[in-house]
């Protein structure tokens, strides 16, 4: 749960490492991640292994010993690439993008928030040489139970949902005390102009300028849908009485 969640710092630097940098800078010319670089609220940099690598052609990659399919990405290219980048902080962190890490979460995008330097290494082929993860890595961080083809889509996510929790990245600070998971509970749906159309009207109470009527409903549409969607997150969120007594509501109103 993330209760009395606080943006924090206003500037936080990121080194990419990754075998197709324009993929990463690139992803980031638009929206808020995009203004937030212009306005030096995050700094973005990336590092390719092939500048690190004594082998002719930039290779970095070869056989995996022992047999197996694929290709490896060597050990030294990644690690003289993490320690440049490392030089660019007192305090770097190194994450490795990883189906076998630790699941990334919003609760691990505000810890990752409050770091001052994160080092994102970007995977390709078969993965990468443990001796990577021995020497330079802090944490293998995956974005979910399935496998994609390079860290990179991983990173972007990391970097993206990391960046919003940032003070001053999003211009209204309370969108993040708003978002899904926050405290524990999935959005409320929400609705603008026009008020009526042909794909429905929007609920009432929204309109009726009761405020405390407005936000017990939007706490009750988000009570439904955590229960619909997410039963999960319910089942571990510890309920004021508020809660408790929308959620027996529902459950009654579910049962007539
Ligand atoms: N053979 C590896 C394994 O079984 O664990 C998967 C390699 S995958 C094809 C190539 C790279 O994509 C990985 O090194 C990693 O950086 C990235 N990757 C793939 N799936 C990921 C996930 N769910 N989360 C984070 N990174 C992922």
């Amino acid at each position: 749960m993330l209760n009395g969640l606080k943006t924090i710092k206003c500037c936080m630097r990121f080194d990419i490492i990754s075998l197709f940098p324009g993929l990463i800078k690139n992803s980031f010319q638009h929206g808020v991640i995009g203004k937030a670089l212009k306005d030096s609220k995050i700094v973005l940099e990336t590092l390719n292994p092939r500048d690190f690598t004594e082998e002719i052609n930039g290779r970095i990659d070869d056989r995996p010993y022992g047999g197996g399919p694929g290709m490896v990405m060597q050990a030294d290219p990644l690690i003289k690439a993490i320690r440049k980048a490392k030089e660019n902080s007192n305090h770097p962190y190194v994450i490795y993008m990883s189906p076998q890490g630790r699941h990334f979460n919003q609760e691990k995008a505000i810890e990752f928030s409050e770091k001052e330097h994160l080092v994102i290494v970007c995977g390709r082929y078969e993965g990468i040489d443990q001796r990577v993860l021995d020497k330079e890595v802090d944490e293998e961080c995956s974005i979910g139970e399935f496998v994609v083809s390079g860290g990179e889509i991983p990173a972007l996510l990391v970097m993206d949902s990391t960046s919003r929790v940032i003070e001053g990245v999003l211009g209204d600070p309370s969108s993040v005390m708003k978002d899904t998971f926050n405290d524990g509970l999935l959005k409320y749906p929400q609705y603008t102009r026009p008020e009526k159309s042909c794909h429905g009207d929007v609920p009432e109470i929204l309109l009726s300028g009761n405020h405390h009527m407005i936000k017990k409903w939007q706490l009750k549409q988000s009570i439904s849908k955590t229960r619909k969607n997410r039963p999960d997150l319910l089942k571990n969120k510890e309920l004021t009485k508020e809660e408790e007594e929308l959620l027996e509501e529902i459950i009654r109103e579910e049962k007539n």
